[in-house]
């Protein structure tokens, strides 16, 4: 059997004629940057994601880094955030000029852990503090952070929130009050991939920042395009960081199905649970569901050991499965000036060496979900 780690063909199948109804709009209306395809997006996904404000921006990566320079972030600044993460959240910090404070994940969700944060700030004398201007917390995989103890943190020293929710659209949090907030609506910028193996992908590159902020939100509208408020009068600095109709015609089609397909991701991850539960494996966790509510852009096992064996069996019997991520972010060459050993970051890369993303799409059917977890079963019974 062959089980893909994603089907974004067979996801197209199901909605081609919308899509290609919604693309020819666009083809016929000429109208290519920004408008009201754009607009009509921006709305919708500020509603969806519990803000005031959405604008559509070029890639996830151009969020975080149009964020960040609305921000005021620059040269000689610091900004806290994880490593165990996708390269674009560290990658964007560096190159508005300022450098990253990796701290440690918490072991069962991966995500930032606020001890730590609260650890390194207290840890910092004054004249270091003072040089941290934001902080990234990275709700990965489609969980989030555990945001409260974040925001105590961050307000206590001043400090703006930039949520990297590129895998969390729709993912919700809960705070201690029982007051539920979705991924993106907490900090003060929250940051959205539309890469296509989102939960809401485009056909191409294409992202977003929210907002509850309107003088945040200006500045984002007139960053997003070169700084000019009136054109070819520039008050900032900013770039082009558009995002283009036609992505905005594909997305308004898929959004209408995107709590559908969250909650088949949701069923699938529970599946997944029953059969691991009913096969007796040992040796292998599953991903803790602790924040209301995952949204599983990754299912994420892991395995106590042989990990890349399991890999390669599984690629061998025509499931695909992936490791993300191979290398924290605080080992990665490019940052080797930063001064980070292994010993520093255990969890992070601990989780390195150990997690395994395993297909998780909405179309998965239960004879392919079987299939892998049998073939998992096979695998920790050969020694
Ligand atoms: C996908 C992703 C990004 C970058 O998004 P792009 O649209 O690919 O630029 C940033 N951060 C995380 C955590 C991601 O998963």
């Amino acid at each position: 059997m062959k089980v893909p780690l994603l089907d974004l063909k067979k996801q197209y199948k199901k909605i081609e004629d919308e899509i290609n109804r919604a693309v020819d709009e666009v083809f016929q209306s000429q109208r290519f940057i920004l408008g009201p395809k754009v607009e009509e997006l921006e709305g919708k996904i500020a509603d969806y994601c519990q803000c005031n404000y959405a604008v559509g921006v070029s890639s996830g990566t151009d969020a975080l880094l149009l964020s960040l320079m609305s921000a005021g972030v620059g040269y000689g600044d610091l900004v806290i955030t994880t490593p165990y993460t996708f390269f674009a959240t560290a990658g964007a910090i560096t190159r508005v000029g300022a450098m990253p404070i990796f701290i440690d994940i918490d072991e069962k969700t991966y995500n930032m852990n606020p001890d730590e944060l609260d650890a390194a700030i207290s840890s910092m004398d004054e004249e270091r503090k003072s040089k941290v201007k934001a902080i990234i917390p990275i709700h990965l995989f489609g969980q989030c952070v555990r945001m409260e103890p974040v925001l105590a943190a961050a307000e206590a020293q001043g400090l703006p929130v930039i949520e990297d929710a590129a895998q969390a659209i729709g993912a919700e949090y809960e705070f201690s009050n029982g007051k539920v907030r979705r991924a993106g609506s907490m900090g003060h910028y929250g940051c959205f991939s539309f890469f296509p193996s989102k939960n809401l992908g485009a056909f191409g590159d294409g992202g977003m920042v929210t907002t509850n902020d309107k003088d945040i939100y200006e500045c984002l509208k007139v960053m997003r395009v070169h700084g000019a408020e009136q054109k070819y009068y520039h008050s900032v600095i900013g770039g082009n960081f558009r995002l283009d109709a036609i992505q905005a015609a594909v997305l308004t089609v898929k959004f209408k199905y995107l709590d559908e397909w969250t909650s088949k991701r949701r069923e699938n991850a529970s599946f997944y649970r029953s059969l691991f539960r009913e096969k007796g494996i040992e040796g292998i966790s599953l991903p803790k569901d602790i924040e209301k509510r995952h949204i599983y852009n990754q299912f994420i096992i892991k395995v106590r050991d042989r990990r890349d064996e399991l890999k390669k069996f599984l690629n061998d019997s025509g499931i695909g499965c992936e490791v993300y991520y191979p290398m924290p972010l605080h080992m990665q060459s490019c940052f080797k000036y930063l001064g980070y050993t292994p010993e520093d970051l255990p969890v992070s890369m601990d989780a390195a060496k150990k997690t395994l993303a395993l297909p998780i799409y909405p179309e998965l059917t239960a004879d392919q979900m079987n299939y892998i977890v049998d073939m998992i079963s096979n695998f920790l019974k050969m020694r």
